[in-house]
């Protein structure tokens, strides 16, 4: 049995007796472990535990399906997620005996609906690059093609729907965790509002940007993964008060007077030709059903990946202080002294990718440089923030390309980080502004790369955002 299918898909095969949960999850678990050695997409496969819960939902679940939206469907979490008991490495070596005491609440919120989780997806090592060849754990392949990246820092989870394990994972999104890797790997990927989702149990990478969303094969799903994460977490006091409507009952399709938003800024140079092509023809869709295509400005896009590199490195410096050796993971065995352990512990336990960003992150916060560059960035972060809000007066949301290219091989960009850097360009500011944005499949290029086209919508519109994603599927 193949499982490539979405949650409407297998509650329809549940509802009539076609199929039980028990035979859902052991067909997923089968292709995850068939798969791992081509892709690698994961750090842990939880087979015990995902069986033993799908058979205590066997017998009862056709009443399940409709009290619980996400019945018997089995998920995949990014492993910077905490899960009680279930390891937790961040695709860190520093982190590569942890086990958490604790269930992130999004996960919990997604066990509540009735999901399975069959494992741990492999990542960038803590949620730092655009590729997945950060992890310490070795790279993740793309399943379109395996000579190529998924994207990242996501992409285990990313791979994980897009080659048919599970119908939704989950992911984090500090500067396009989500949408990138969904764009390269042709399905869809949210990030919510900032404040939308508890971030309670998320390893922090940097605290006011990282988010937590869904990835999944439709609009759809990914709306049904959304309103399960949703609302207010007493355990994270930047999660908003802030109802969430009934995103699914959102999906109309209909799109008549919608204004979309195209900023010339993200269509200049930089861009691939093959890519620009795909994304205008996609707001060409969206005009012929209805919308209307609006001119905005964002006039500050060019500071964008300097702002973000200095802001979230910034924050990463400060976040990383607490593995030292004492408190989490992993201690080097070599120590002669306190400060001699703390040093070798991090030497030892972090990549380069997360070391040159802790150094990064130590020298805009550092005396003397702060007022330079870190408050700097945090001024020109407000003028962004105002772009947005002038934009918004002329449009309802914003549409650009995810990614200025389609998904690079792997090896191509590792010794750059530079170039690596600048695949950020259309998703970071999304972060700094605290906003949600969807990467929506919008066909491919020549050589057979998945495109994304990227909506952007005002804070706390999911349900307009996602209904402009659905017209445009
Ligand atoms: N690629 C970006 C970075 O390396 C975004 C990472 C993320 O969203 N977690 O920082």
């Amino acid at each position: 049995m193949t499982i490539s299918l979405t949650v409407d898909e297998i509650h329809r095969l549940y509802e009539k007796g076609d199929a039980t949960p028990s035979e859902i999850v052991r067909a997923a678990l089968d292709r995850i472990e068939e798969s791992q050695s081509s892709l690698n997409a994961y750090l842990t496969v939880s087979r015990e535990s995902a069986l033993k819960r799908a058979e205590t939902l066997d017998s009862g679940i056709r009443d399940a399906v409709r009290v619980l939206p996400l019945a018997g469907i089995p998920v995949a979490i990014k492993d910077n997620m905490c899960t009680e008991g279930v390891r937790t490495t961040c695709g860190s070596r520093i982190l590569g005996n942890y086990i958490p005491p604790y269930t992130a609440t999004a996960v919990k919120q997604l066990e509540a609906a009735g999901a399975i989780i069959v494992g741990k997806t492999n990542l960038d090592e803590f949620a730092m690059g655009s590729s997945t060849e950060n992890s310490a754990y070795g790279p993740v392949r793309n399943p379109v093609n395996t000579d190529y990246v998924p994207g990242g820092s996501s992409g285990g989870s990313a791979v994980a729907v897009a080659a048919g394990h599970v119908p939704i994972s989950l992911g984090s999104d500090t500067g396009g965790s989500i949408r990138q890797p969904a764009s390269y790997c042709g399905i869809v990927g949210l990030k919510p509002t900032y404040g939308r989702v508890s971030r309670y149990g998320l390893v922090a990478f940097a605290s006011s940007l990282d988010q937590i969303g869904p990835f999944a094969r439709n609009v759809r799903d990914a709306a049904r993964a959304l309103s399960a994460i949703s609302g207010r977490d007493v355990h994270d006091s930047t999660s908003a008060p802030v109802s969430a409507p009934d995103y699914l009952a959102a999906l109309t399709g209909d799109v008549k007077g919608l204004r979309v938003g195209v900023p010339a800024e993200c269509f200049g140079e930089g861009l691939d030709a093959e890519v620009k092509e795909r994304v205008e023809a996609g707001i060409a869709r969206l005009r012929e059903r209805g919308a209307e295509v609006v001119d905005v400005s964002l006039p500050h896009s060019r500071y964008v990946v300097s702002v973000y590199y200095i802001i979230a490195t910034a924050e990463a410096s400060s976040n990383l202080a607490r593995f030292d050796g004492v408190r989490y993971g992993y201690r080097t065995q070599q120590a002669r002294t306190l400060s001699d352990m703390y040093r070798r512990t991090r030497d030892e336990g972090f990549g380069a990718e997360v070391k040159r960003r802790i150094m990064l992150g130590t020298f805009v916060l550092s005396s003397g440089y702060y007022d330079a560059y870190y408050e700097k960035a945090q001024r020109v972060r407000a003028m962004l923030v105002r772009d947005f809000d002038s934009a918004f007066e002329k449009c309802d949301v914003i549409a650009t390309p995810t990614a200025p290219t389609p998904a690079f091989k792997l090896g191509e960009k590792s010794d750059d980080p530079l170039a690596m850097y600048l695949n950020d360009i259309y998703t970071v500011t999304i972060n700094l502004a605290g906003l949600p944005g969807v990467s929506v499949p919008c066909g491919e290029t020549r050589a057979g790369l998945p495109v994304g086209l990227q909506l952007i919508g005002s804070h706390f519109d999911e349900a307009r955002l996602l209904n402009a994603a659905c017209a445009l599927e």
